[in-house]
């Protein structure tokens, strides 16, 4: 397969002006496959000036029309590319690689959105109280710094920059340093689909000096950023020198609340994926479930036992429905998680085991009797482990639910209507599926209540975050 290796600046490969490279290791093997060029602070400042540029002398005043028709022609070129786009993933982050044939999908389709959604994306006229016409205008800010992570490397790409793209804005877009192939695929594939020169760059290199190149550069607006709250918190304190615009989209510990009145069969069939798939890896994982009494034996045992049945292997079978973590090192951080329950008496009903000898792989892990102070239950995990615990009564677990740093997604399971709506109103969080684990839809805004976020990406939302607002009063 043909890799990309270099950095994407202005339309075309080229390699770090420092001559840095990186290996990426396959997940999957433990095996080095690949050197990619590592930006320098040097590239940081050719990519944003030279997006500077392209900003302002077309891409900025270009008719939003033109944008979309530039949009909708790189969607087109994504759906050629799918298959390519899905094994490079699977290749550098071990995604199974169904799951990253829908991943690539749903890149495909964010450019389609927001090719559509921008001639829709309108200002306000407004009767303000001594006459004439006041209006408001949305203005793009100019040059974005996109910074993505690796759980899901292209999705999150598209959803940062088509937005910002069709908004008017240039873009310098980081990707994680175990992720940067379906990134660079994304550079090429835009310029090639006819996104001028500049407008959009690729900037594989390692967060701390990239990441602060970008954040501190005086030509970079907005930071748009998806990662760990420790980063979120230095690259907010980074912008506010300036300030700068950011919008963040952090973690997450998200509960997956099952009421005795659900379709328990629905409910525990679906409930292992919600926190299992990408390996755990994902910000939305439901990780702690709660499930009211009378039905907590059975439900546990349903899931434990569907949770048996998923089929962890290599990433690049169709079958395969868990891969390998990304490394070594977020592998080890799910097995701390897990020898600490061990050491405090916590029982685990599955999984805890590596179930290859080769790769990052780790069994999915249900762990039970666990305390509302354990780690476990608190922190967030971002690997194959969920914690089950029952509850009494619906007011005391809202509370339990809510006493989180975070505020990012969650389930709630009942045929009871106005139990579904009552609790959902309550529970502090962005994004929240009822009968359903689904969080991430391209027409909805997705972002995260508390330590979870600021912003919104996707849907409507996701333009207005990359505008600024201009109002405009005209005297009779
Ligand atoms: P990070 O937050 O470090 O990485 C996310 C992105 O930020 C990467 O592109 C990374 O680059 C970049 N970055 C790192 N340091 C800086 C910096 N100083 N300035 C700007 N950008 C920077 O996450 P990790 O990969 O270290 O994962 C650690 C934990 O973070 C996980 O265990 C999980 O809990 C959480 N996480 C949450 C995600 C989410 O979706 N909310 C996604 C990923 C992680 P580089 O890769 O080069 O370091």
């Amino acid at each position: 397969m043909n890799l990309p290796t270099q950095l994407f600046i202005d339309g075309s490969y080229r390699n770090s002006s420092a001559g840095r490279r990186s290996s990426l290791v396959n997940p999957a093997t433990e095996e080095k496959f690949v050197e990619v060029a590592a930006a320098a602070p040097a590239d940081v400042d050719a990519a944003v000036t030279s997006a500077h540029l392209a900003w302002k002398s077309g891409w900025r005043d270009l008719a939003p029309g033109k944008r979309a028709e530039i949009l909708f022609s790189i969607a087109r070129l994504l759906r050629d590319n799918l298959e390519r786009i899905a094994q490079l993933e699977t290749l550098h982050i071990g995604k199974p690689i169904s799951d990253a044939r829908d991943e690539a999908g749903l890149g495909a389709r964010v450019f389609e959105y927001y090719a559509g959604a921008i001639s829709n994306f309108c200002g306000q006229t407004i009767p303000v109280a001594r006459g004439g016409f006041d209006f408001t205008l949305r203005q793009p800010l100019g040059v974005v710094a996109a910074i993505v992570p690796w759980n899901f490397p292209f999705p999150i790409a598209c959803w940062k920059a088509a937005p910002a793209l069709a908004a008017g804005n240039c873009v310098v877009l980081k990707p994680a340093s175990f992720s940067p192939l379906t990134a660079l695929v994304l550079g090429e594939l835009a310029h090639a689909a006819g996104l001028p020169s500049g407008v959009l760059q690729i900037l594989p290199g390692p967060g701390s000096t990239v990441g602060d190149a970008l954040v501190t550069h005086p030509l970079v607006r907005k930071i748009s950023f998806t990662g760990s709250t420790d980063v979120g918190r230095h690259i907010m304190e980074l912008a506010s020198r300036d300030p700068k615009r950011v919008s963040l989209e952090l973690g997450g510990k998200s509960p997956n609340i099952v009421f005795a009145d659900a379709d328990l069969e629905r409910a525990a069939e679906a409930s292992p994926m919600s926190v299992f798939a990408n390996t755990g890896q994902d910000c939305c994982a439901r990780s702690r479930v709660f499930v009211e009494r009378a039905i907590f034996e059975r439900f546990t045992s349903q899931f434990i036992e569907a949770t048996r049945a998923l089929r962890v292997n290599d990433p690049s079978l169709d079958a395969t429905q868990i891969g390998p973590l990304v490394s070594a090192s977020q592998r080890k951080i799910s097995e701390d998680f897990i020898g600490e329950a061990r050491k405090a008496g916590r029982s685990i009903a599955c999984g805890g085991t590596r179930p290859q000898a080769k790769g990052f792989y780790l069994a999915p892990t249900v762990l039970l009797e666990v305390e509302p102070g354990d780690r476990c239950w608190r922190e967030e995990i971002f690997g194959p482990v969920v914690c089950i615990r029952p509850f009494d009564d619906e007011s005391k677990m809202i509370e339990e639910v809510n006493d989180s740093p975070y505020g990012l997604s969650g389930s709630i399971w009942t045929n009871d209507l106005k139990r579904a709506l009552r609790v959902a109103r309550q529970v502090e969080s962005g994004v929240l599926s009822i009968n359903s684990h689904s969080s991430v839809h391209v027409e909805a805004p997705f972002g995260g209540f508390k330590q979870s976020g600021i912003g919104r990406d996707l849907g409507m939302a996701a333009l207005e975050g990359y505008t600024e607002l201009k109002n405009i009063y005209v005297s009779e």
